[in-house]
């Protein structure tokens, strides 16, 4: 029989294409023999039975394939929480806890607060503002219906679904009422840059929670051109962006009334993050 170490000495050379070998290995390990991070540290010499070692090889050929190590697990973990993820929804991504930061900040502790989460794929973003601010309700909005199964199931799993509701809608189509703070990470990325995306990306992310029409900003107009009549006077809009994209969802924002209150960096340095209000 292998040892913990062993294996994972393996697969990080199997997995030395890849992004990060030595991170993945473990936690593909950790999924096969239901070890935790600090067992996998404290016992290198751990033996790990035949059969776990086989199941193990074979995930980590999947992950040499690049298959996201969220697609094989079907989850991942965001602030701090686990929630299940499905081929029908985005992988989330570790950036767009920035935006989260960024509404958490906004989001009143000792008052009710409504808020709207558009395109809200896995859930993460309206399911974590719920779970860390419990006098906050709200909706979870998506044009998928696979989505929004996927949404809601997490939402049960962490407890924040009697005060959240989900409607499938076309941005603000079928939503109606006024909100605190309205939240999305919409698709924000250039139809003709698709094909160039890593693999982990273009072939396992659904490209529908991706492609934000030619330019990429498709998704912001949309939005921007709406919030205004669903936002309650004082209430905000945070969206997520992609790298370089500040100055243009920015002049989306203002056309239709808003000024910028608040902005925030992601660990690459990439403005990650827009905060609105309509001005005065
Ligand atoms: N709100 C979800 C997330 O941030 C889905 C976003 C999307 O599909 N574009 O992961």
């Amino acid at each position: 029989m292998p040892t913990v170490n062993a294996l994972l000495a393996r697969a990080r050379v199997q997995l030395a294409n890849t992004e990060t070998p030595s991170l993945d290995a473990r936690l593909l390990l950790q999924h096969v023999t239901g070890l935790n991070h600090a067992d996998v540290i404290a016992e290198p010499d751990r033996l790990i039975d035949d059969e776990d070692a086989t199941r193990f090889d074979g995930l980590v050929a999947r992950r040499a394939a690049y298959e996201p190590v969220t697609r094989i697990l079907g989850a991942r973990e965001f602030y701090g929480r686990n929630f299940k993820v499905t081929p029908d929804v985005l992988d989330p991504r570790a950036d767009t806890e920035t935006i989260v930061d960024v509404c958490l900040k906004l989001m009143p502790k000792d008052r009710d607060c409504r808020i709207l989460d558009l395109g809200t794929g896995s859930g993460i973003l309206a399911v974590t503002l719920l779970a860390e601010r419990k006098r906050a309700s709200g909706q979870a909005v998506d044009v998928s219906p696979a989505a929004l199964a996927v949404a809601r199931e997490n939402a049960e799993t962490l407890g924040v679904d009697d005060r959240l509701t989900f409607i499938e809608s076309h941005w603000f189509f079928n939503v109606e009422g006024m909100f605190d703070l309205i939240v999305s990470n919409p698709p924000y990325i250039p139809a003709p840059e698709i094909a160039g995306l890593d693999i982990e990306v273009k072939d396992h992310d659904p490209h529908l929670a991706l492609v934000g029409g030619e330019d990429g900003l498709q998704c912001y107009r949309e939005i921007a051109s709406d919030a205004g009549a669903h936002l309650n006077s004082d209430g905000f809009i945070t969206v997520e962006i992609g790298a370089g994209q500040a100055a243009d969802v920015g002049h989306i924002f203002a056309a239709q009334g808003f000024e910028l209150i608040a902005q925030a960096k992601d660990l690459g340095g990439h403005i990650r993050c827009l905060a609105f209000q309509l001005s005065a």
